[in-house]
């Protein structure tokens, strides 16, 4: 018997960075929503107290260094069990790509983990529990649609955009986020329409939704990877109705409504790169 929780990606609608904070984090205004290209975590019950990772097509840390592992740990220790579990990861979202795939599978180990041990907790406790991990976990637990303010933690959630596809292309050029966080300056930079995008969402505009997609780390993350410009460049002059990196990239990513168009620059992008993806837009909360 073994328990399956789906972990799917996030993307960013807006990422807007205001100012750097005295400990050292910086605090963020962003739009974030949930994209189905997903993990699949397994859990299967062990009878020995022990955590064990493993990951199927893909490399991993397999110890504590796993967000999955500390997901697992952190839980254990909050509601003191004494047996274990194996957590099998069938990666599927890139690495290091600004999707926050580690953030999602340690959130999915949290609400799988919760059912697996009937824990009865709620959402809002793992959420709690998400954010000794990382800024971006307590999204990540309850999934759907939110503007994120602080770390990333202080969520507050909006109505779903529309259900479009989704073109992601993840260049193979990996970036640094600390490098980037080094070279941002807020003070200096254009800032997004974030009540504007929310406004858009509000009122179901999809075109509003696509003019005001904006990440004020772009200008950084295009001057230490120019690949990744030259893809969202490659994206806007296709006809895809609205492109932007996401996270501190190096994903970038296009909506698009008209279902031949998003299959036609699918299989398009797919000739010069390997790491897209064409997915559906999800942005609904996860249930309990
Ligand atoms: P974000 O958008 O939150 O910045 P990201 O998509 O850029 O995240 P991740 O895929 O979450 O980046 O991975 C970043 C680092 O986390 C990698 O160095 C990876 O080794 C480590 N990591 C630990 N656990 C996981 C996991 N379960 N899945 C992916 N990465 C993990």
């Amino acid at each position: 018997m073994y328990l399956t929780e789906k972990a799917p990606a996030k993307i960013n609608l807006t990422l807007d960075v205001l100012r750097k904070r005295k400990d050292g984090y910086h605090d963020v205004e962003m739009i974030m929503t949930t994209v189905d290209l997903a993990d699949r975590i397994h859990l299967h019950p062990l009878e020995k107290d022990e955590i064990v990772i493993e990951v199927e097509n893909g490399i991993l840390p397999l110890d504590k260094n796993n967000l999955a592992y500390q997901a697992a740990s952190l839980l254990k220790k909050r509601c003191k069990v004494t047996t274990g579990v194996k957590i099998v990861i069938d990666k599927i979202i890139p690495v290091s790509a600004g999707l926050a795939g580690g953030s999602t599978d340690a959130a999915a180990v949290l609400r799988g983990l919760n059912k697996l041990w009937r824990l009865g907790l709620s959402l809002d406790d793992l959420a709690e529990i998400g954010l000794r991990i990382g800024s971006d976990v307590p999204f990540c637990v309850y999934g759907g649609t939110a503007i994120a303010r602080g770390r990333g933690e202080d969520l507050t959630f909006i109505d779903a955009p529309p259900k479009v596809w989704v073109l992601l292309a993840k260049p193979p050029q990996g970036v640094s986020t600390k490098e980037i966080y080094k070279r941002l300056k807020p003070g200096e930079m254009a800032h997004p329409d974030t009540a504007g995008m929310v406004e858009a969402i509000r009122t179901k505009d999809y075109r509003g939704i696509c003019e005001r997609l904006e990440n004020v780390m772009e200008p950084v993350t295009f001057s230490l990877a120019p690949d990744v410009a030259r893809i969202k460049k490659r994206l806007e002059s296709s006809g895809a109705d609205g492109t932007v990196m996401s996270g501190s990239g190096p994903t970038v990513f296009s909506l698009i409504a008209n279902d031949q168009k998003a299959h036609r620059l699918y299989n398009t992008l797919r000739g010069f790169m390997d790491q897209v993806y064409l997915v559906r837009l999800i942005g609904e909360r996860h249930q309990i």
